[in-house]
């Protein structure tokens, strides 16, 4: 058979494919993944009971409006469920931003070691990913300003960011705002926020009540602990809402996520011990390492970035832990080679990662 020459739309080939985090070592190995940041608790009870109770109902479709579900997110956030829009994870959200606002010869903006989702749905709607300076492994305000142009339709801000788990104040974020120009979109991905206990930071929600122009992004697969069911949200403003309702699919959030995101929402005691538990051993973890001689960057997320000094040494301790069934995420594909990013697991866990990377360093 001939293959017919079929035209791809500009930008897509020029994607490097996401790689998720891995999650087999060898075959018959026990597993401590700690590749993903997905939560180290597992997730809620009440969310696992929710997804029991939905078996015998998925011959049904679900509620296109995720109505039910919005009403939960709206009185738990205090913002109207009108300004809310549903997805199959916050990736969804992203991609159908970047489809309704950006397209070819559109520039969008986000930060050196910013989320990779931005550059890779950005080339897919054909407009051009713009990567700007960060100081210190943090977003620059004025680094961010200086990159646009007339094109920039977009700027994508993680806060706090995947994967160098830094954050940037509120006052901060609010200058973005004030000094982009209005016609360009602020998109706050706050997909870690639930996790921040710095009294300067903010997930960004005020910011929708005073501009036109900024979306905040949110997710369950994080704090929560249900990425495997796809289930994320935006907060924007009514006119936006009005645009991706147009261009979402009818039915984009199946309705077992629905039913355990609403549990979710109810659990306050699960998400309490989450955050703690992640406080925790973020602090213990790092100090440890940092006690090995090893600089690990300040985090307030449910991960650490941890400095190897080259992309060598780096790779040699992954490998040297996925040996031991331990999988960390290696940081090539955002420009930090040198660095290998730990998600906070079990207590257990995190123990038995330290105790392998000290091995590797006595070895090494
Ligand atoms: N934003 C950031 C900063 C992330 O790290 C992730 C997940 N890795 C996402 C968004 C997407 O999460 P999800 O699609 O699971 O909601």
């Amino acid at each position: 058979m001939t293959r017919p020459m079929l035209n791809i739309q500009p930008g897509i080939m020029d994607i490097a494919p996401y790689i998720g985090g891995e999650s087999r070592a060898k075959s018959d190995q026990r597993v401590i993944k700690l590749s993903s940041n997905e939560g180290a608790l597992g997730p809620s009870p009440k969310a696992m009971e929710a997804v029991r109770q939905m078996a015998g109902e998925i011959h049904r479709y679900p509620d296109g409006d995720c109505r039910e579900l919005r009403e939960a997110l709206a009185t738990r956030e205090n913002i109207p469920a009108e300004q809310i829009i549903c997805g199959s994870g916050s990736d969804e959200i992203i991609s159908l931003l970047c489809q309704s606002y950006a397209g070819p010869g559109d520039e969008i903006i986000y930060t050196d070691h910013g989320f990779l989702m931005y550059p890779i749905s950005a080339k897919a709607n054909g407009a051009v990913p713009v990567s700007v300076p960060e100081t210190d492994l943090k977003a620059d305000v004025d680094e961010i300003l200086k990159g646009v142009t007339d094109k920039t339709k977009i700027v994508f801000l993680a806060n706090p960011n995947n994967p160098t788990g830094s954050y940037i104040s509120k006052d901060k974020v609010r200058r973005l705002r004030k000094d982009l120009p209005e016609d360009i979109l602020l998109v706050i991905d706050s997909a870690y926020c639930e996790f921040v206990e710095e009294q300067d930071y903010s997930a960004g929600h005020e910011l929708i009540e005073r501009y036109g122009n900024v979306v905040v992004t949110r997710t369950f697969s994080k704090i929560y602990a249900m990425g495997g069911l796809r289930l994320g949200w935006g907060h924007c403003p009514p006119d936006i809402i009005d645009v991706l309702n147009r261009v979402r699919g009818p039915f984009n959030v199946n309705s077992v996520a629905q039913a355990a995101g609403i549990a979710a929402l109810e659990d306050e005691e699960f998400l309490a011990r989450s955050r703690a538990h992640t406080s925790e051993w973020r602090q213990r973890t790092a100090s440890q390492l940092t006690a090995m001689g090893l600089t690990v960057y300040p985090s307030v997320a449910n991960f650490i970035l941890v400095e190897f000094g080259s992309p060598e040494r780096a790779e040699a301790c992954r490998q040297f832990l996925k040996n031991r069934g331990i999988l960390v995420r290696q940081m090539g594909a955002y420009n930090l080679g040198s660095c290998l990013r730990i998600s906070i697991g079990l207590g257990e866990e995190m123990e038995l990662a330290c105790a392998a990377v000290k091995e590797y360093l006595k070895q090494a």
